[in-house]
């Protein structure tokens, strides 16, 4: 089988409410660049890459001369031929090759009429369990909905998730307002869903210091650990021993190197795994090997997903033999996605594993024109800005805190 044709469409699909985040925000939508691998057996395959509000369309163009002619099946060498370590030094191609794996492990699926996670040993769990992840939002000028800060509007919009979709994990994404003021939003939620695992992830803007008297502060408030709340695995190795917390990253281990070094001076106790970051389903899935050997946990991650890479999330936690905990997921907060038939739907708080060939997920085109056109309407968005402070960028450990009371309309 040779590889024809590589397409890549960039598309954007609105969120119920622009999602603030330590670094900046998501504008109100997510932008994702949607591939397509054609072979000469007439069997294609879907990929998805984004997450920076970005278009990746021009670096796919740039890899088609590369790929056209290769055959599909030949991932590792693909992988060499793409992302060896001296060209990687200039053109860091680890995430448009983890596009261009999903859509290899399509065309291999489809052609030997197996699921993608089939190819990394076959499902230990068909129904996977999904968290809440909370926001502070800024409202949506149109519907109203959102524009969370306090903690009572934070219970509000989790019970409102959890009626919808019924999670039973909830995670706050922290490191944006006072720490003290997301330890309360933090308290309230405890107190209003006292059975249910909570995480809070302020993506590594916290001192070790401030770390630690979070982690004080809520030692008794059903943590399951403390995501990237500093930068870096010193940090982390300083607060987990200080703190004495479980402690989780998806952002300081991101590669085998790393890996390594965790497993010989633990800093994290659970690893999360990302199908992007990590340059794809079966890296992310060895990684999680390393993980079960070394006695570390694993759990997947969300980058900010439409359906394809949906799909490899769910493919990769079926797989992990060590999974621990609920599945990351932006998912829930779009409007729509690029799939036939709609959104995939969840049954209490879970999405079932795709149960055709490959990724198991048919993309509408209708849906990708429809999408490409509002692309090409709003243009892309700057992830790491806050619309509401625009002199303000994030500097480590952050110090300039945006303000809950301000009421922060885009
Ligand atoms: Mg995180």
């Amino acid at each position: 089988m040779k590889i024809t044709d590589l397409n890549a469409t960039t598309v954007t699909v609105p969120l119920e409410a622009p999602l603030r985040h330590s670094a900046g925000c998501h504008w109100g939508r997510f932008v994702r660049t949607i591939i397509e691998i054609r072979t000469d057996e007439g069997i294609s395959g879907w990929g998805e890459m984004g997450g920076g509000g970005e278009s990746a369309e021009a670096v796919f163009a740039g890899m088609k001369a590369y790929l056209v002619g290769e055959d599909p099946m030949q991932i590792e060498s693909l992988r060499w031929k793409l992302c060896n370590p001296t060209g990687s030094l200039y053109n860091n191609r680890n995430q448009e090759f983890a596009a261009i794996e999903f859509a290899c492990l399509d065309i291999i699926g489809k052609k030997l009429g197996v699921r993608a996670c089939d190819l990394l040993g076959g499902a230990l769990r068909e129904r996977i369990p999904f968290i809440s992840y909370l926001f502070f939002r800024f409202p949506n000028e149109e519907t109203g909905i959102g524009g969370e800060s306090s903690p009572e509007a934070m219970v509000q919009h989790t019970r409102d998730l959890v009626d919808r979709y019924g999670f039973k994990t909830h995670k706050l994404k922290a490191g944006l307002f006072p720490p003290g003021h997301e330890v309360e939003v933090m308290e309230a939620l405890h107190a209003a869903f006292p059975e249910d695992g909570l995480r809070i992830d302020a993506n590594a803007v916290w001192s070790v210091e401030t770390g630690l008297s979070v982690a004080q502060a809520l030692r008794d408030q059903g943590l399951e650990y403390l995501e990237d709340p500093c930068w870096g695995l010193e940090a982390a190795r300083r607060l987990r021993q200080l703190s004495g917390m479980p402690m989780a990253t998806n952002m300081s281990v991101i590669n085998f190197e790393q890996l390594a070094s965790n497993a010989r001076d633990p800093a994290f106790d659970v690893i999360l795994l990302d199908t992007t970051f990590w340059g794809g389903l079966r890296n992310a899935w060895k990684a999680g090997i390393v993980c079960e050997k070394m006695q570390l946990n694993s759990a997947v991650h969300s980058s900010g997903e439409l359906g394809v890479q949906l799909a490899t999330m769910l493919h990769l936690t079926a797989v992990l033999p060590n999974l621990s905990y609920a599945t990351d997921a932006h998912y829930h907060h779009l409007t729509d996605d690029i799939l036939v038939g709609g959104k995939m739907q969840y049954v209490d708080g879970c999405l079932p594993v795709p149960l055709g060939p490959g990724l198991g997920v048919e993309v509408s085109r209708d849906k990708l024109d429809q999408y490409a056109e509002l692309y090409q309407e709003l243009g892309g968005y700057p992830y790491d800005r806050d619309p509401s402070r625009p002199d303000w960028y994030s500097v480590w450990p952050e110090r300039n805190w945006a303000d809950p009371k301000a009421a922060g309309l885009i």
